[in-house]
């Protein structure tokens, strides 16, 4: 592009806590009862007092830590005077000037700082076809005052790919933390961008609600500025929608209606000392290893791709899983003399990654309960790599575990599925193929491979399946050669 993008994201995300920010209502967005989880405190009463959420504070540090910034010798809360309906006390309790985190770095962009607030709850708009002053408005406060982590970057990302990456990278993050699920559809993260061109006026762009629509919403509010500006006109500074139907932005407010919040330090909540609560060298030292260092890990260590590390780390339950069948597929060749022929570390990431995810995915079950362990996955591709079954086999056997959990070697016993091993029967079979097919036969002889397979396929279907392909073949070219 002839203009030079500048993009900053101000990312929202609800913390997981057991209850809200500043009472003892539950923190749970799964309740479908409107209004359930309230008290005199979320729903604004005068006179109630709020109380810091200690977990919501060490969350926020936690992450901060995880980032590499600066945690705030002194944090404070601040009112942030507004009125909605959906926040009854007419301010929400933020923070402004001493945030719990400062700075920090990830993918290249820098933090500016990580804070603490509360949610507001949720407007239901009454859809019926009535005029629109007819329409009722419902108020839900179950989500009013749950903690939400607003975490703000410098303007450092150049283009909408980046800002995804970004955006995907710090749920993960987040995910490995166990401090938020993070999921853009539940509106557990809501990610705003602002956007502008060689750092004229900029536009915030709300409303996105998905990672698709992160990077379609900023693409195409770069077009939409790269028009304006080649139209000789100027970039409004505003606030836009995002339109997901329409995939478009739309204006919602200039800066120039932008609200004075009038600030002030929340005179119900003493400032408090982070050093003082947490034992920080014990937090930091006991971060878990981030999805970058074990993408890094995985690809030297495991001998994965970088793809296929990628794939794995996305999501923390299967990369564990990966590490503990590839630990006892370690553990299983150390007990052996002869070499592991196949490359069990890639069989086990195939069964893994889409045999098994498949069969999670098929059933509807998520895969973080599935019955198969790893080390009865490992099992499997010991006993493929050992040459004692095929992938049809394999593939029956994993199925079979999937349902009950049960390990490899039992279910292809009791099921007569291990590969024949009984020369004198896999050599009887290539007798009678050759016998059965003797122009097959004749055409590998003068040289057409393809008829090999065939052959191959032929003792195959002969051995229902349990010969072992390579061990045919060759006993194929050693009956028909010369
Ligand atoms: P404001 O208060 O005017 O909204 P801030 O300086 O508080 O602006 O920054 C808010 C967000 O906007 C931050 O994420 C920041 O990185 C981003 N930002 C600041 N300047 C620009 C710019 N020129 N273009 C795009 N994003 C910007
Ligand atoms: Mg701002």
């Amino acid at each position: 592009m002839k203009y030079q993008p500048t993009i900053g994201l101000e990312i929202h995300t609800i913390l997981k806590t057991r209850t809200k920010m500043f009472c003892d209502s539950l923190n749970d967005l799964e309740e479908k009862e409107p209004n359930k989880n309230t008290c005199p405190v979320c729903l604004g009463h005068p006179g109630v007092l709020p109380t810091i959420n200690k977990q919501a504070v060490e969350y926020v540090v936690r992450v901060g830590l995880a980032l590499g910034g600066k945690i705030a010798e002194v944090s404070k809360f601040d009112r942030k005077n507004y009125f909605y309906p959906d926040l009854p006390k007419g301010y929400q309790i933020s923070q402004y000037d001493q945030p719990i985190v400062l700075g920090g770095e990830l993918l290249n962009v820098r933090i500016r700082r990580v804070h603490l607030e509360e949610d507001a709850g949720r407007l239901l708009h009454e859809l019926a076809n009535e005029p629109t002053s007819q329409r009722a408005t419902y108020v839900d406060f179950n989500r009013a005052g749950v903690p939400l982590m607003e975490l703000v970057t410098e303007p450092d990302i150049r283009s909408a790919e980046q800002a995804l990456e970004f955006a995907r990278e710090l749920q993960r993050i987040l995910r490995y933390l166990g401090v938020s699920d993070a999921d853009m559809e539940k509106g557990q993260m809501r990610v705003e961008a602002n956007v502008s061109l060689d750092m004229g006026p900029k536009a915030e762009l709300k409303n996105i609600n998905s990672f698709k629509a992160v990077g379609s919403a900023i693409a195409y509010e770069l077009e939409r500025q790269k028009g304006v500006l080649e139209r000789g006109d100027k970039v409004e500074y505003e606030t836009r929608g995002w339109d997901d139907m329409k995939q478009k932005t739309f204006s919602q407010r200039s800066k120039e209606e932008a609200h004075d919040y009038r600030y002030f330090p929340e005179p119900d909540l003493p400032p408090f000392e982070p050093a003082k609560i947490f034992d920080l060298e014990t937090m930091r030292n006991e971060l878990p290893e981030l999805p970058a260092a074990k993408r890094t890990r995985f690809a030297q260590e495991l001998k994965l791709t970088e793809p296929q590390a990628a794939m794995l780390v996305d999501n923390k339950t299967l990369a564990d899983f990966f590490e503990a069948a590839v630990s006892e597929l370690a553990a299983r060749d150390e007990l052996k003399t002869s070499a592991v022929e196949k490359e069990p570390r890639n069989l086990l990431f195939n069964y893994l990654t889409s045999d098994l995810i498949g069969l999670a995915a098929a059933s509807g079950a998520a895969f973080e309960h599935t019955k198969v362990k790893p080390e009865r996955l490992a099992h499997l591709v010991d006993l493929i790599a050992d040459g004692k079954i095929g992938s049809r086999q394999a593939k029956d056997i994993l199925k079979k575990m999937f349902e009950t959990g049960e390990d490899p070697e039992t279910i292809m016993q009791a099921e007569g599925l291990e590969t024949v091993s009984d020369t004198g029967e896999i050599e009887e079979a290539v007798r009678e193929v050759i016998a059965e097919n003797p122009k097959a036969a004749e055409d590998y002889k003068k040289g057409k491979e393809a008829s090999l397979q065939f052959l191959v396929g032929q003792a195959m279907r002969k051995l229902k399946g349990r010969g072992d392909p390579e061990q045919l073949r060759d006993l194929f070219k050693q009956e028909l050669k010369g």
